[in-house]
């Protein structure tokens, strides 16, 4: 694709970016990101990351700044909140992706993130793209609600360009017709990104789905199209969620997907298996 000179596979179809976090190696590993859309309260973050921990979770997530759709809405904790990401982080030791929304603050927030993740209203924020590429910590770029896959890997090109190799991409759903659910999750952009592009790519089935009853089934296809990880949102009492609560998994919802998450990894690797030895019979 024109002009993807970084994003692209350039022709060399093995190449794949492996974005490593802590002890996790996003594009290797299958990982998934868990936690609440928002920071809300130290009680509700650090038992909410414990319980997710205890599910096999390998990532915290949790947004301190919150783009809302109306001003009226909970915006988030800011500083606060990034602090009790923190506290989250020592009690669990998962590493941290949350969200930066302006640019003057993204590198006071890498001291407190492990990932910085752009939302899908931001991805094509220039400015906010650009001082994210001038930094070194991961980035998650979450694709546009309303992006083809050529916009989407432009903006991936934004941060490269400025020297930062660690872009995750992260499938989130677009806008169709549809409106029984939230947004259209958009599986067939798993395996048409690893087409034409190296870089890792989770998928969001929360944001994607917006009902708690989808997530399960949409995480399991989303690791069968190929994706890289998944990105959950998970709350200690989802009815009581300030932000996303329809599609807030409970402690014990989620630790049941992680089981059967686990499940098909391991039909997924055996399936790589024999990928690997029919062409190694071919060759
Ligand atoms: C989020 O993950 O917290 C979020 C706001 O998601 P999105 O940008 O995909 O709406
Ligand atoms: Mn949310």
């Amino acid at each position: 694709m024109k002009n993807l000179k970084l994003a692209s596979l350039n022709g060399d179809n093995n190449r794949r970016t492996i974005v490593t976090v802590g002890n996790v190696k996003i594009g290797e590993d299958l990982v998934v990101i868990a936690g609440p859309c928002s920071v809300e309260s130290e009680e509700q973050t650090v038992i909410t990351a414990q319980k997710v921990k205890e599910a096999g979770a390998n990532m915290l997530r949790g947004g301190a700044f919150k783009p809302r759709t109306s001003p009226y809405d909970f915006q988030g904790l800011g500083l606060k909140g990034l602090k009790i990401l923190e506290r989250a982080r020592r009690e669990t030791g998962l590493p941290v992706v949350t969200e930066v929304t302006d640019p003057r603050d993204v590198s006071w927030v890498c001291e407190y993130a492990d990932v910085l993740q752009i939302g899908t209203r931001n991805m094509q924020n220039f400015s906010l793209l650009k001082e994210a590429g001038k930094v070194g910590k991961p980035v998650l770029l979450k694709r546009g609600m309303n992006s083809t896959l050529r916009e989407w890997l432009n903006c991936a090109e934004y941060i490269l360009a400025e020297g930062n190799p660690n872009v995750i991409l992260c499938e989130r759903g677009i806008r169709t017709f549809e409106t029984y659910t939230r947004n259209t999750l958009d599986l067939s952009i798993v395996p048409s990104i690893r087409e034409i592009s190296h870089l890792p790519i989770i998928v969001d089935p929360s944001h994607g789905t917006g009902k708690v009853s989808l997530v399960e089934p949409m995480s399991l296809a989303a690791i069968a199209a190929g994706a890289d990880g998944v990105m959950i949102e998970v709350h200690y009492h989802p009815h009581e969620a300030l932000s996303d609560k329809d599609q807030a998994m409970s402690p014990v919802l989620f630790a049941g997907l992680m089981k059967r998450l686990q499940v098909l990894r391991s039909h997924m690797n055996e399936m790589r298996w024999d990928r690997e030895r029919k062409s190694q019979e071919e060759a």
